[in-house]
């Protein structure tokens, strides 16, 4: 009954077009809003995806879903249509589970919390912040009430980040990487901080002339002028208000050349995905990642993968050069290489190096995992964190602002999200050996600039599929096998163990 398909289809392009003029207007908000918008903005939003929510739980939308029962039976699984309508379905009843007046709650204190947790940050005191926090997490557990057939309730969070991955199995991927990484990281922090030799990034670079190398750059990952935005946010985010209009948003630091460089690479990953899927799926619930996880590997890969490797750096070196000569004067490609991968175990998440990072993402999970069953209180967290730093870093957390008030992601009611980071950064190294093998002139290509034969090769492989199958099956239609930690510590290590000796041992 394709005349069924027809008015599900129409229902479901209406409300995405509803989410993403909702997102157009938090783009617009993170980017150029003036500050006296944002009370007006927050309704405007709201009242968007309310819309949307009410639209798509409608009992209408189950009856489109339910005719359409015949499609799915007759066109193959990975079709488009039987996609369509098997994610939709499963949206739906995730949806229809939550009760509205619970949904709301859940939306109106994730809107409170970014000021509350702003404030506290800025006292760095973590006692302001808990009876929010405490208050979240009432209401998280009456959320995971609402799906009582799932044994762990931390399944239930991770769930709507990572649809079908299980706490359990990111507790044993973690286990691994945990063994794998703290030794590397010991290591490395018994050697010199600066790697003879090593170029440093810190200086003075004007905004205009940052700018100008983006706009170098960025092109030659596949940005392109007709079709995408680059603008500063304080928190760098892309956001693609179409496949073929995607907004990316960077952060300039005047003494830090890499904090621009690194994190627009990273976006610019992001939005290659969004703008990588296939055209057939637009305007659908098939518009988006995989996951959150899947979503990170992308930007994850060119950030590090490509953007910390010795042949990109020797493409980058000349464009650096043009644009702040006397800095890097000096400087040869080996030293640029050596730059850009200090590695040392340090308390913020969101400045570590790869070596490090995934350690912080282990820490959230592992406290996350407890607060949630109850096994911690949330009063006992800056505690737990600063024992959990010192246990797989080797820091000493000094306050609140450099320890469990870091984040924004808890202020948002986002539990269950942390794990994807170092999700993204495991599979970016499946893939990544992946591509390899495939694209055997990579490392000349890079150092060439030309990076239109690896984009190709992550559309094909992993972007045009959209949300069409679960991450577990995305990962696998690209990699062939199932997630593993080893390719990821296989390639920290070789790097590493170059950089710092015997950091491999
Ligand atoms: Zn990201």
């Amino acid at each position: 009954m394709s005349g069924g398909l027809d008015a599900l289809r129409t229902r479901l392009a209406e409300i995405e077009d509803l989410r993403r003029v909702a997102g157009l207007l938090l783009w617009d908000q993170q980017t150029q809003m003036p500050p006296r918008g944002a009370e007006a903005r927050a309704e405007q939003v709201a009242t968007l995806e309310r819309l949307a929510h009410e639209r798509f739980v409608d009992a209408e939308t189950g009856r489109l879903l339910e005719a359409a029962r015949a499609v799915e039976a007759r066109e193959s699984p990975e079709s488009d249509a039987a996609s369509l309508v098997r994610v939709a379905r499963r949206d739906w009843e995730k949806a229809r589970r939550v009760p509205a007046a619970l949904a709301a709650d859940l939306a109106r204190t994730a809107a409170l919390g970014q000021s509350v947790w702003a404030e506290a940050l800025a006292r760095s005191d973590f006692g302001h912040f808990l009876p929010f926090l405490e208050r979240t997490l009432a209401l998280k557990h009456r959320y995971v009430a609402c799906f009582p057939e799932v044994g762990d309730p931390y399944d239930v969070l991770l769930d709507d980040f990572e649809p079908g991955m299980r706490a359990a199995e990111v507790a044993e991927l973690f286990t691994a990487l945990r063994d794998g990484l703290v030794p590397l990281v010991a290591t490395i922090a018994a050697h010199p901080a600066q790697p003879e030799g090593a170029a440093s990034l810190h200086g003075d670079f004007p905004e205009d002339e940052q700018r100008r190398l983006l706009e170098a750059v960025l092109p030659r990952l596949g940005y392109d002028p007709e079709g995408w935005r680059l603008d500063r946010a304080v928190h760098p985010f892309a956001f693609p208000a179409s496949q073929r209009d995607v907004r990316l948003t960077t952060r300039f630091d005047r003494s830090y050349l890499g904090t621009a460089l690194y994190s627009a690479m990273h976006e610019c990953g992001h939005g290659l995905y969004g703008a990588g899927i296939d055209p057939a799926l637009a305007r659908s619930p098939l518009d988006d990642g995989a996951s959150l996880g899947v979503h990170e590997s992308q930007s994850r890969l060119y950030e590090n993968l490509v953007g910390r490797s010795r042949p990109f750096c020797s493409f980058l070196l000349p464009l650096l050069r043009e644009r702040f000569g006397a800095a890097f004067a000096g400087v040869d490609e080996e030293a640029l290489y050596r730059g850009v991968n200090l590695a040392r175990p340090s308390l913020l998440r969101v400045e570590a190096d790869e070596a490090t990072y995934s350690l912080h993402v282990i820490l959230r999970f592992e406290l996350e995992r407890d607060l949630v069953a109850e096994r911690l209180t949330p009063a006992d967290v800056p505690e737990a964190w600063s024992a959990g730093m010192r246990e797989l870093l080797g820091v000493e957390v000094p306050d609140d602002a450099h320890g469990a008030l870091q984040d924004v992601h808890w202020s948002e009611g986002m539990l269950g999200y942390f794990p994807t980071y170092a999700l993204g950064n495991i599979m970016s190294a499946q893939i990544w050996e992946r591509l390899r093998s495939d694209l055997p002139d990579l490392d000349g290509q890079m150092a060439a600039g030309e990076l239109t034969a690896l984009r190709e090769w992550l559309r094909e492989h992993v972007h045009r599929h959209g949300r069409k199958f679960g991450p577990r099956e995305t990962l696998a239609r690209a990699v062939g096998g199932p997630i593993d930690v080893a390719p990821y510590l296989r390639y920290l290590r070789a790097k590493y163990g170059e950089l710092y000796a015997h950091a491999a041992a």
